[in-house]
């Protein structure tokens, strides 16, 4: 049976796994002591349950355990490694490399730094939503500290050349920081293989729960060095004090586990298929972004139907997908990830971003092409739209 409305926001976020939530709930009550407590069983049993679901983490991403910092999500992973790595780099250089379809939570910290005196490159995209290799080639100063690219796109899914860019990095001899939070658990991230140096990922994308995440910071070849952002107890080796979340750590370490056992993309990724054949279709349907090079789980689609959002507005209530943009109304930005692509602004604010998960069945993706096709058909029989078909 079909639960409503149908939910493909899993790039938002994701329901807990009832396996993740199972092995938090004794960190609630009976083992809740604080990981820090070195002098009673409380204290050592939370201590024994972070360290292993360090483990969990690193074994994930092909890191250290010792490398895996926890934070409070992919947001803060971010700030602490683009602030951390300028305050520490600043005598070096002061020069960054990102690209212009960033998640905010690294366009703002950059915006942050520079006026703090940082020079920020921002590399366009291609309508792909790929950068162009030479062109990040070219960008690199001698005062250049950082190199900052997503591993995938949140709201288009391209998955952008990260072992090229890391080898790129690495011949310039630059740190290579990638937010990988939305690649982390749906496609393979291999932090030697791709020659990352600092990298942010988060639970609630992968079935853990919300408030916990973590940055992988490299301690050799190259040591990476951070300044901390937050000061206190120093917890996670200085890095980032706080009493520690053992629950959603804990939770984090099984959502982990779970990614390596349960490989879901065939399932995953032939169901999308399906979804956006049907929709491309239909007349005035067209894929924003590129089919290759993207995540198994996501199809953005440009719906040129009619000229208000009533598309979008009248989904709501039988199917939970995100617009290009955060929002929803005319008076607010369109995506400015999908302006990056080319698009202008009404097809920006036309576009729908579908993203799949673990739990979304074929009925509930039948029922959506069924659902889409009919309202579009509606939206074609009212007389304003008729004279909008392109
Ligand atoms: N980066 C990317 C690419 C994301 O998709 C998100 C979540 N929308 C974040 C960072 C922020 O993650 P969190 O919610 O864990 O702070």
């Amino acid at each position: 049976m079909i639960q409503f409305p149908v939910y493909l926001d899993y790039n938002a976020t994701t329901p807990c796994d009832p396996e993740v939530v199972q092995a938090m709930l004794p960190f609630f009550s009976t083992h809740f002591g604080n990981a820090a407590s070195r002098d009673h069983i409380f204290g050592w049993q939370a201590k024994e349950a972070v360290t292993y679901a360090r483990e969990q983490v690193a074994q994930l991403v092909g890191a250290e355990p010792a490398e895996i910092i926890f934070t409070s999500g992919a947001t803060e992973s971010n700030n602490l490694a683009l602030k951390g790595v300028f305050e520490t780099y600043a005598s070096k250089g002061k020069h960054i490399i990102t690209c212009n379809i960033e998640h905010k939570a690294v366009l703002d910290p950059c915006t942050h730094l520079e006026k703090l005196g940082a020079a920020i490159t921002r590399l366009a995209v291609k309508e792909s939503g790929l950068i162009d290799l030479s062109e990040l080639e070219n960008s690199f100063r001698a005062d250049t500290i950082l190199v900052c690219i997503m591993y995938a796109n949140n709201e288009i899914g391209t998955i952008l050349p990260i072992q090229e860019i890391g080898a790129i990095a690495k011949k310039k001899g630059v740190l290579l920081f990638s937010d990988a939070t939305q690649a982390v658990g749906k496609i393979s991230v291999d932090v030697n293989r791709d020659g990352i140096d600092l990298m942010s990922f988060s639970s609630h994308k992968i079935y853990g729960p919300k408030g916990v995440g973590a940055l992988y910071v490299r301690r050799k070849n190259p040591r990476v060095r951070l300044t901390a952002q937050m000061d206190g107890g120093g917890h996670e080796k200085g890095l980032r004090s706080g009493t520690l979340n053992v629950p959603g750590i804990v939770g984090f370490g099984k959502a982990c586990e779970i990614c390596l056992s349960k490989d879901q993309n065939q399932k995953i990724s032939t169901l999308r298929n399906k979804l956006e054949a049907s929709l491309l279709n239909i007349k005035g349907v067209l894929l924003n972004g590129t089919k290759d090079h993207r995540l198994p789980n996501v199809s953005n689609l440009c719906f040129k139907i009619a000229e208000d959002e009533s598309l979008v507005a009248r989904l709501n209530k039988s199917i939970a997908v995100s617009t290009g943009s955060a929002c929803m109304s005319e008076t607010l930005e369109p995506s400015y990830v999908l302006k990056a692509l080319g698009l202008d602004d009404r097809s920006a604010r036309h576009s729908i971003r579908f993203s799949l998960g673990r739990y979304t069945t074929e009925e509930e993706i039948d029922y959506v092409i069924n659902e889409l096709s009919n309202m579009i058909h509606e939206l074609r029989n009212e007389p304003v739209t008729e004279q909008l078909k392109n």
